[in-house]
């Protein structure tokens, strides 16, 4: 079934594990250097870190949230652990760049990531161009989706009009604030298809045959 996106005007997109598949590996280095940090921070072992970081992306929406509720962690310093991460695992996908293309309208990144890493990560991707601006964390204050106040920022900095904007996101429950404004949601990922969630409009495995597929404006 073809998804009819024909009132869409306004492309939003999540950046990590959405515009490079979970299986690049990328976040999985995000993860580890997360639980190096948790350590030094807490003085915990490996896996009571972990274990903290998780009940703290549970808690907050980030680990950071936790991270600087309980142990005073500056969020720039934080964000900065990823600033050299290795972009190997990630590759420019030329099918994914032409279905982002042909979409009419103007497309957005909202990421929990902060700038610099965005930055680096839609370069190595070869998807800058395609995008009219970044509203990364740093100018939601740090206050990371799915909170309501980051979605009301960002909406407020990009005149945003819910009726006519997708939301597109691999973490499902970022889009229950975005289907609460109005905004279609789309759950991307390997397992998208298995959510049953009443704020997700649709699911897909492959973003780039979902946007090929779908049904837009100026589209015939
Ligand atoms: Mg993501």
């Amino acid at each position: 079934m073809r998804a009819d996106l024909r009132h869409v005007d306004t492309w939003l997109f999540d950046l990590d594990n959405t515009l490079y598949p979970v299986e690049s590996g990328f976040m999985g280095q995000v993860e580890r250097r997360m639980t190096d940090y948790v350590q030094e921070v807490t003085g915990l072992s490996r896996d009571e870190a972990y274990r903290l970081q998780k009940t703290y992306l549970a808690e907050y929406g980030l680990t950071l949230g936790g991270l600087v509720a309980h142990h005073g962690v500056d969020p720039k310093a934080y964000h900065a652990l990823f600033h050299d991460i290795s972009l190997e695992g990630l590759a420019h996908d030329p099918a994914l760049l032409a279905a982002l293309e042909r979409l009419p309208g103007r497309r957005l990144i909202f990421t929990n990531a902060d700038d610099v890493h965005a930055e680096r990560v839609l370069d190595r991707l070869g998807l800058a161009h395609l995008f009219d601006d970044v509203f990364h964390i740093g100018l939601a204050d740090y206050v990371p989706k799915p909170d309501r106040a980051a979605f009301d920022k960002m909406s407020a900095a990009h005149a945003i009009q819910p009726a006519a904007t997708a939301f597109f996101e691999d973490s499902q429950r970022n889009l229950e604030p975005a289907h609460e404004l109005g905004m279609t949601t789309v759950l991307v990922g390997p397992n998208a298809t298995a959510s049953t969630a009443p704020f997700v409009d649709y699911k897909t495995s492959n973003l780039t045959a979902f946007l090929m597929d779908a049904e837009t404006r100026d589209a015939a």
